[in-house]
C-alpha cells in the first residue's frame, strides 16, 4: 500500500550485485513538496537505492510506486519517459556540455523535448535568475566556478518542471561556503516549484537543508527525523 499522499515510494527493495547485496529490504516515501537527505556510510546502499527510485536501476524484488503506478509495471520506453518529462537529476560534477553555453546548457533539456530555441532560452534564464546565474548565461562551463556551474545544472534539473529531483552528492565537488549557497538555492528553487527532492549525501552539512533524513545502513533503510 502506498501511504497516502506520498508521491514515490518503495518497498522492500532488494539488490544485489553478484554476491555482493547493495540493498536489503529498503523502503522510502516521500511527498510533493519534500525534500528528504539520504544518509549513511560510503557503500551502504544510498546511490543504489536512488537509481532504484530513478528507475535507472531495477530492484531484483520490492515495488517502486510514482504517482500511484508501480515502476516494474512499465516498459522501458514508459520509465524513459517518466525520467525526461517528470525526473529531474543533479550530480556531484554538474555535467553540463562543455561546448555549449551556461544558458544553452539549461534550455538543452526543452530544447530536446522540441521546444523553439527562444523560448527554450527565455525559460532557461527565468530558471538561471533564481539560482543567480542568470549574468554567466554566454559563458561556458568551463569558465565558471565549481559552484556557478552547479547552480547552472541545479537550474537545468528544474527548468522541464519535474515533480521529483534526485540529488547525488551535489555538493561533494564544492567548498563548504559555495556547498552551502547551492544547497540555499537549490532547495528554495525547489519548494517554489513544490518538487520533491532525494537528496543522497554523507554530509550533514547538507542534510541540514532536508526537511527529514533517512538513514542507509548495509542496505537498510530507516528514518532518523523530522527535522520540521
Ligand atoms: P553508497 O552510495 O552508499 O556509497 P552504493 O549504492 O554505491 O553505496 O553501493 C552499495 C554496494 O553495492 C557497495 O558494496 C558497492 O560496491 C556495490 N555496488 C554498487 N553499484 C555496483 C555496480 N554497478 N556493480 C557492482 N557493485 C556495485
Amino acid at each position: 500500500m502506498t501511504p497516502a499522499g506520498s508521491l514515490l515510494h518503495a518497498d522492500g527493495l532488494h539488490k544485489a550485485y553478484g554476491p555482493t547485496p547493495a540493498l536489503d529490504g529498503a523502503s522510502f516515501s516521500i511527498h510533493a513538496g519534500e525534500v528528504v537527505a539520504v544518509m549513511g556510510p560510503s557503500g551502504s546502499g544510498k546511490s543504489t537505492l536512488l537509481h532504484c527510485l530513478a528507475g535507472i536501476v531495477r530492484p531484483d524484488s520490492g515495488t517502486i510506486t510514482y504517482n500511484g503506478r508501480e515502476l516494474s509495471a512499465m516498459s522501458d520506453s514508459e520509465r524513459s519517459s517518466l525520467r525526461r518529462s517528470e525526473f529531474g537529476f543533479v550530480f556531484q560534477f554538474g555535467q553540463l556540455v562543455p561546448e555549449l553555453t551556461c544558458t544553452e546548457n539549461v534550455a538543452l533539456p526543452l530544447r530536446l523535448n522540441g521546444l523553439k530555441r527562444k523560448e527554450a532560452e527565455r525559460r532557461a534564464l527565468e530558471w538561471m535568475d533564481r539560482l543567480e546565474v542568470a549574468d554567466l548565461g554566454h559563458k561556458r562551463p568551463g569558465e565558471v566556478s565549481g559552484g556557478q556551474g552547479q547552480r547552472v545544472a541545479v537550474a537545468r534539473s528544474l527548468v522541464t518542471g519535474p515533480r521529483v529531483l534526485f540529488a547525488d552528492e551535489p555538493t561533494g565537488a564544492l567548498d563548504s561556503l559555495n556547498g552551502e549557497r547551492v544547497m540555499e538555492l537549490f532547495t528554495q528553487a525547489a519548494r517554489s516549484a513544490n518538487a520533491a527532492v532525494v537528496l543522497v549525501t554523507h554530509e550533514p552539512r547538507v542534510a541540514a537543508y532536508s526537511d527529514r533524513e533517512v538513514v542507509v545502513r548495509d542496505g537498510r533503510s530507516r528514518d532518523l527525523e523530522h527535522a520540521v
